[in-house]
């Protein structure tokens, strides 16, 4: 679907993987002071100071995580690096270095592996974060990826899932199910391409959601957000399986139940569209579509007047005793059980 411009191809063999290296990092800089040695060591060296750190990996392969055919590689690069970022700062913590580690078949050229890096640089531009380190390697199929990302944390002010209380607000940033709705479009836009290759797909109208599944973003600003108003979460964690999970989570972990109201969840009006185009239930989307890179968090009830009517947050819900279960609250006022249902790449049949 995505046509190859670039037409010099340089094979990688050509390199070495030393070369390669060298190639790839040569445009990283590193930008924070904890960074004491980043590339070209056996190892890196980061400075500890007295915060805590932050450590958090993921690991990305072709078929199961991602599909090349509709996700141009620099949006990959830029895309691996946000979903781990992510994870920092739902831990109330602030990204500072990445490791990346990547394995390719000789299928990919020098060419398609500077525009992952190019991807990956933009993101470490955009967030503030060094890259200090990785490997390369060669795989007999396909890519991975797999990305380390490392934060700091003032000591004792890490925001964990297992510490939500029973009356404490359930609260959201941003908006829901736009990236799982603009998966769906995509998909759809690869099969109609399969049939028609000269068929060009018109996605004016689903600009936003195309956007949240290929070029997300993390939350960095929300740290920032909470502080100002003076609120610090109880618990914590990013939608990155869908809420319903995160909420499972959170509950499971905190000993906690939940009532998580319908007409609360925040929906952008093109995912309300084309959840009536493509015949899905919009709340079904927002509980279980994931990939949103949102934050989910809970506050004391204290600060109900510090958070409402901030336009960052939706309060969707409340903490209950853990012997009522998580529920849904809907429309008509029917309480549904909630169930984790939300992505899982071991189901998933590519
Ligand atoms: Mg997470």
């Amino acid at each position: 679907m995505l046509e190859d411009k670039n037409q010099q191809r340089t094979s990688l063999a050509e390199l070495g993987e030393f070369g390669l290296i060298n190639h790839i990092t040569k445009y990283f800089k590193t930008e924070n002071l904890s960074t004491i040695k980043a590339i070209g060591d056996d190892a890196a060296v980061l400075d500890a100071s007295e915060k805590q750190t932050l450590v958090t990996t993921d690991l990305l392969i072709e078929g199961v995580h991602f599909d090349l055919s509709y996700m141009p590689l620099k949006h990959l690069g830029y895309k691996a690096v946000v979903t781990n970022l992510s994870d920092v700062y739902a831990m109330n913590g602030v990204a500072e270095q990445i490791t990346v580690s990547l394995a390719v078949s000789n299928r990919f050229s020098l060419e398609a592996i500077e525009e992952l890096y190019a991807g990956i640089q933009l993101a470490c531009e955009t967030y503030n974060v060094d890259l200090i380190g990785g490997d390369t390697t060669s795989s007999t199929k396909g890519m991975l990826i797999s990305i380390t990302a490392i934060g700091k944390v003032i000591k004792d002010e890490a925001v964990y899932r297992n510490t939500a209380k029973e009356t404490d607000l359930i609260v959201v940033t941003g908006d829901l199910g736009a990236a799982y709705l603009g998966l769906q479009v995509l998909e759809r836009e690869k099969q109609v391409f399969k049939v028609d290759p000269n068929n060009q797909p018109d996605l004016e109208n689903y600009t936003y959601l195309i956007e949240r599944q290929l070029k997300p973003e993390a939350r960095k600003d929300v740290a920032g957000l909470l502080k100002e108003l003076e609120i610090k979460p109880t618990s914590m964690i990013d939608v990155s399986d869908g809420l319903s999970s995160e909420l499972f989570h959170i509950c499971t972990q905190s000993k906690v139940g939940c009532k998580v109201y319908e007409d609360k969840l925040p929906l952008d009006p093109q995912v309300i569209s084309a959840c009536e185009e493509f015949e899905l239930d919009s709340t079904m989307v927002a509980l279980s579509g994931g990939e949103d890179y949102e934050l989910l968090f809970t506050v004391a009830i204290a600060d109900f007047d510090k958070i409402k009517g901030n336009p960052h947050f939706s309060i969707i819900g409340h903490v209950t005793p853990e012997n009522q279960g998580l529920q849904l609250i809907t429309r008509a006022g029917q309480e549904i059980g909630l169930k984790a249902q939300g992505w899982n790449s071991l189901d998933r049949q590519d």
